[in-house]
């Protein structure tokens, strides 16, 4: 595997970075997941787009135009001969002292890993995952803004050991006002009657770029889409439920804190988001082989 640090790929055994990095010292940094289908980069100006923003909120500087870091992530995918696979976009603070003085780092860094990854075994694809709410509140958007994919994951983390502990893949995450935020790394959605709702990114979840796509294919299949704020109870009284995620793509929940969702299997609605999702992702996005 080749591997993109700052302009140029090393093997992976030669691809590193420096301890006194910001990224590794405090977690100061951000991050894209994004993936490829079909020798085609899925969504990519979005992920571009939100990894710009996040780099915004952090005042991040980031040393390469929009078009570049598209051009560095594509090209990375076509070093690697890759058709289907996942892509780790990050971008760090740089190289600085051991003060957490952002200051002090002169240049940030970007690397782009063109791997592959499998989020969950694929019997939960077809079976539907039980999943459980976690002591490990989302982070206030006062304090740590969940819509900036940092790298300091550590929130989420907690959530996901509490999920293990509890016996379960994935954990909901609930606000400090008890709201369903997201869960670890995936978006929530609930489908009630013809209505699909998930929470406000106001209640603490990433503006997940595959939650958009999916409400726009909610849409056109004329189901209403809404975000309002969710509470355990209207998980536990939902007809379906789904998560979704680049990595995860969309997985379906049958079970929720030892409540049976619906039917206890998967959905017809999720089972029809997931087969319009693939399709899309098989047709659209941009190449990598011209
Ligand atoms: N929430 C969190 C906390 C995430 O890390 C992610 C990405 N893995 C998502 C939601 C889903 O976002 P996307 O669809 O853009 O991958």
């Amino acid at each position: 595997m080749k591997i993109y640090i700052d302009g140029q790929y090393y093997d992976e055994q030669n691809a590193k970075i420096s301890v006194f990095d910001h990224g590794l010292l405090y977690g100061d940094g951000i991050f894209e997941g994004i993936r490829a289908y079909n020798s085609r980069v899925f969504r990519l100006k979005e992920h571009i787009d939100r990894l710009f923003a996040s780099a915004k909120a952090i005042l991040l500087t980031i040393p390469m135009t929009h078009a570049e870091m598209m051009a560095a992530v594509v090209d990375t995918c076509r070093e690697n001969g890759v058709k289907d696979g996942y892509i780790r976009l990050l971008v760090t603070r740089g190289i600085g002292t051991l003060g957490l003085n952002p200051r002090t780092c002169k240049r940030p860094s970007v690397v782009v890993i063109a791997g592959k990854i499998q989020l969950y075994p694929e019997e939960y694809y077809q079976n539907g995952l039980d999943i459980i709410t976690v002591p490990t509140v989302r982070n206030l958007h006062s304090a740590l803004n969940p819509a900036i994919k940092s790298l300091n994951y550590l929130n989420n983390i907690l959530a996901k050991i509490e999920a293990n502990n509890g016996g379960c893949e994935e954990a909901v995450m609930l606000n400090s006002e008890g709201f369903v935020a997201e869960c670890t790394g995936d978006n929530l959605f609930i489908l009630k009657g013809r209505q699909l709702l998930t929470p406000p990114l106001s209640a603490g979840a990433l503006y997940g770029i595959t939650r958009g796509v999916v409400m726009d294919l909610a849409r056109e299949s004329g189901l209403s889409v809404a975000e309002p704020n969710l509470t355990r109870y209207d998980l536990f009284n939902a007809d379906e439920c789904f998560l979704t995620g680049t990595g995860a793509e969309l997985i379906p929940v049958v079970k929720i804190d030892g409540r049976v969702i619906g039917e206890g299997k998967p959905g017809p609605v999720t089972r029809d988001l997931v087969a319009q999702y693939r399709a899309l992702t098989n047709r659209t996005g941009e190449p990598i082989y011209g």
